[in-house]
Formats: C-alpha cells, sequence, structure tokens
C-alpha cells in the first residue's frame, strides 16, 4: 500500500527488525521461566507502531516534513515514543506530515502528499495525515500523533479512526518539535477507543523533562463491558452548527448523538458563546509561537546549511531555501503580531480571548461531562482543492482549535460515511484530565 498512500517520510525496516526480533526472545525466555505468570511481560511486546515525523527517536531522521531538517538526526528520544519503547512496541517509520505539522490536509509536507486510503484523490487530513492514513489502511495497529490545532482529530475523522488530543500538559512534549508552545499536544491513533486508551495510558504522565507537563496521576483506564451511559450528561454547543458546514457531517453527527442517548446518556443544548472567535484567535496565537519556535533553524544549530560569504546571507539562503511557503506564511504573520506596537493589538488581545474561551468550556463543563460535535465541517476533501486558499483551509479546524485553546481533551471516532464512501468523525470533550470518560463514551458506542 505503501506506494500509493505515501504514509511514510522515513521507513526504518532494520530498526523493526531487531525489535521485532527482542521482543521475541524476551517472549521465549518468558515462555521457559519456571514460573512466568510471576514476571509480567511488557504490556505492548512485539506491537507495531509509526510515529509523526515530528517526535524525536534517537539515530532516526527527524524531518518535521521540511527541507530544513531533512539531514536532522536526534540524539535523543521522546518521552512519549521512549515509554512506548519501554512498553514493548516495534517501530516501523517515521509518518508524513504537514512541514512543522502546519497544514490540515499533508499537502504542505515537503516529500510529496499523502492519501486518503478510502479515496486517494482525496486528502487524509492533516497535519498527522501518515499516522492517520497508515492506521486506516491496516499498515500498523496504531500511530503517534501531535495536535496543535486539530492535528489528530481532523485526520482521524478523514480517514474513519480513532484518535486521541489529550489535555495539555498530559503527555510530555519532550522531543516534541515545537510549533506552539502553548497549543502542542502529543497524542495517538488507533482501530479503537479500547485499543487508543491503552497506548494513551502508558504514554501520559508527569516527565520532569517537561516544564509544563502536569503532575496529575494517571490511574488505568477502565472500560464498561456493558454499552451503557446511564448517568452520563452530553452537551451539544449550537455553535458547532453552522451555515455552510456539510449536511452530511451534520446528520451523521446528529445520529450517533442519538445513539448515545439511547445508550442511557442524557442530551442538552450547550452554550460556547466565544466559539467565533477561536479561528482569528488561533491562527495569531499559533504563527506567534511558531515564528519564535522556528528562529532556532538558522543553519548553525540543526539540519541544511545553504553556503554563502557572509553569515546574514547564509542565514537568509538557509531559510529561504529550507522553508516551505505556509512556514514562511506563518512566520511572517507571527513575527508581524508580535512586534513593537502590535503586540499589545494582536497577540495580548489574543490572549485575553483566549481566556474567555478556556471560561466558556470550564462553565459548560459545570452543566454536562461531555461535549459532543462534530471534528469538521466537511469529509475529507480532495487533493488540491484549498492549496491556493489558505483561508478555506485554515476553516477545516474551526471545531477542533477550541480545545487547544482551551488545553481541554478531544476524542474523535467514526460516526458513519458521506454518499461518497468517505468517513465521518465525532468529536467528544471534556473538562482538563478525565480523557477517561471519553474513552468510555466511545468504547460504550463502538
Ligand atoms: N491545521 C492547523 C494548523 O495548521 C492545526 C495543525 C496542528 O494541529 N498541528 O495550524
Amino acid at each position: 500500500l505503501e506506494p500509493s498512500l505515501h504514509t511514510l517520510i522515513t521507513f526504518t525496516p532494520e530498526l523493526a527488525l531487531r525489535m521485532a526480533e527482542d521482543a521475541d526472545r524476551r517472549y521465549r525466555a518468558w515462555r521457559r521461566a519456571d514460573s512466568p505468570a510471576e514476571e509480567a511481560l511488557p504490556p505492548l511486546l512485539g506491537i507495531p507502531l509509526m510515529v509523526k515525523d515530528v517526535l524525536c527517536l534517537k539515530g532516526v531522521p527527524c524531518t518535521c516534513g521540511s527541507r530544513i531538517l531533512q539531514d536532522f538526526i536526534p540524539p535523543y528520544t521522546a518521552t512519549a515514543v521512549q515509554r512506548l519503547l519501554d512498553a514493548g512496541v516495534v517501530v516501523l517509520g517515521k509518518t508524513n506530515t504537514d512541514e512543522f505539522a502546519m497544514g490540515s490536509s499533508t499537502e504542505n509536507s515537503a516529500f510529496g502528499a499523502t492519501r486518503n486510503p478510502w479515496n486517494p484523490a482525496h486528502v487524509p487530513g492533516g497535519s498527522s495525515g501518515g499516522s492517520a492514513s497508515a492506521v486506516a489502511a491496516r499498515m500498523t495497529p496504531a500511530a503517534l500523533g501531535s495536535d496543535t490545532g486539530g492535528s489528530i482529530r481532523q485526520p482521524a475523522a478523514y480517514c474513519g479512526v480513532t484518535g486521541i488530543k489529550p489535555t495539555y500538559g498530559r503527555v510530555s512534549r519532550y522531543g516534541l518539535v515545537a510549533y506552539g508552545s502553548s497549543l502542542d499536544t502529543v497524542g495517538v491513533f488507533a482501530r479503537s477507543a479500547a485499543e487508543t486508551a491503552l497506548f494513551f495510558s502508558l504514554m501520559a504522565g508527569h516527565d520532569p523533562l517537561d516544564s509544563t507537563s502536569a503532575r496529575e496521576a494517571v490511574s488505568p483506564i477502565t472500560l464498561p463491558d456493558e454499552p451503557a451511559l446511564k448517568g452520563l450528561r452530553i452537551g451539544v454547543p449550537q455553535e458547532y452548527f453552522i451555515p455552510g458546514m456539510s449536511a452530511e457531517v451534520e446528520q451523521a453527527v446528529r445520529a450517533a448523538i442519538a445513539q448515545l442517548e439511547h445508550l442511557g446518556a442524557t442530551v442538552q443544548m450547550v452554550r460556547l458563546p466565544h466559539t467565533e472567535y477561536a479561528l482569528p484567535v488561533y491562527y495569531l496565537i499559533a504563527p506567534a509561537e511558531a515564528s519564535a519556535n522556528l528562529a532556532r533553524y538558522d543553519g548553525v544549530r540543526f539540519g541544511l546549511r545553504a553556503p554563502a560569504e557572509r553569515l546574514w546571507e547564509m542565514f537568509d539562503r538557509t531559510r529561504g531555501s529550507g522553508f516551505g511557503a505556509e512556514v514562511k506564511r506563518r512566520i511572517m504573520l507571527g513575527t508581524y503580531a508580535l512586534s513593537a506596537g502590535y503586540y499589545d493589538a494582536y497577540y495580548a488581545q489574543a490572549q485575553k480571548v483566549r481566556t474567555l474561551i478556556r471560561q466558556d468550556f470550564l462553565d459548560a463543563f459545570q452543566q454536562v461531562d461531555v461535549i459532543a460535535c462534530p471534528v469538521a465541517p466537511t469529509p475529507a476533501f480532495r487533493l488540491g482543492e484549498h492549496t491556493d486558499d489558505p483561508l478555506a483551509m485554515y476553516l477545516e479546524d474551526i471545531f477542533t482549535l477550541p480545545a487547544n485553546l482551551a488545553g481541554v481533551p478531544g476524542l474523535a471516532f467514526p460516526a458513519g460515511f458521506s454518499a461518497a464512501g468517505l468517513p465521518i468523525g465525532i468529536q467528544l470533550m471534556s473538562a482538563p484530565f478525565r480523557e477517561e470518560i471519553l474513552f468510555q463514551t466511545a468504547h460504550a458506542y463502538q
């Protein structure tokens, strides 16, 4: 499938084979032991995993979908990846992504676009499109992603798989190449809520290597045997059903909510009144933080260096030839918003509105346990459909950005299909650190 889908930037067959042989040796030793039950095997021993190419794995290139990091080999491993390695996974490769995770279609990768396995004329979503496509195509049971404004949930919806964007701070960002540091989260795609929950719970938890890592304890996630949701209060925000969204998406999401009600949940309307500001606020804060984070790619410290006579010329040429168009657009937006005289009007103002958006969610979670809504306004669009229109591309994120601005967790999972046979997803959000209730609800539905 790989030649037609292009899910990977780096395929690591030798590494995978070595890890698989290790797993096999461990398993055989365990079976030979006198009292095999005494020494438990690691929970994911021998299970394949793909890793989005914005997460570091020692000794394997980490390109972030960019020419500027084409030859960068990280000397360390991201905490999220390390915890899964400790749990026994076998890494198959590093998955394709929009350059520095900026995009909603995986078309912004310097190494070519990924395709949607349900229809290769369509995008898999993005920026974690390689991971979502690979899980949907059953090339791997699970794959890691990152979500700054929807990059796990939207591709999960477009590809018909399950994906979790954890609470901000829940999974360590150590070893995740920074995009918008106050929004970035590390999460995972798998085939079901139950499998996604397993990977998530092994990655989550405090990490002294990430100063924004949360200290909240992580308990193992228990999933109900019975698909019953008695007592669960679901809120449906009217602001997430907007004119211009696809009727098929609205129908599928409303039908899934009716099914959750049938399983015993109560459904009520909730209000998230500042939703309309999420898009402009996000597209100020994310580029502002990105412009600062991307200043480090100067040709001196990492990856690409374009030769030149003078230092500034070297910076110019390296950044000019190393970054793609979307990344340059974000750096310009971000540096503009942060410049002297504009900072208060743009960045500082956006931060204030962000607080109002977060407060909307905290208020809503006084009344309900879970918010249910669409993931994206349309099913997967065609390759090239939005490439000349950045604003149309940004609109795909309208229902996913608020969770990142508020720091709350979001889970996307399949709710149906369009008439054209493309998957449609539904999104559940909860109060911070209540991922378990998202998994329980989706598991009951599945
Ligand atoms: N599409 C959004 C952006 O381009 C979100 C991407 C992400 O979550 N990494 O910024």
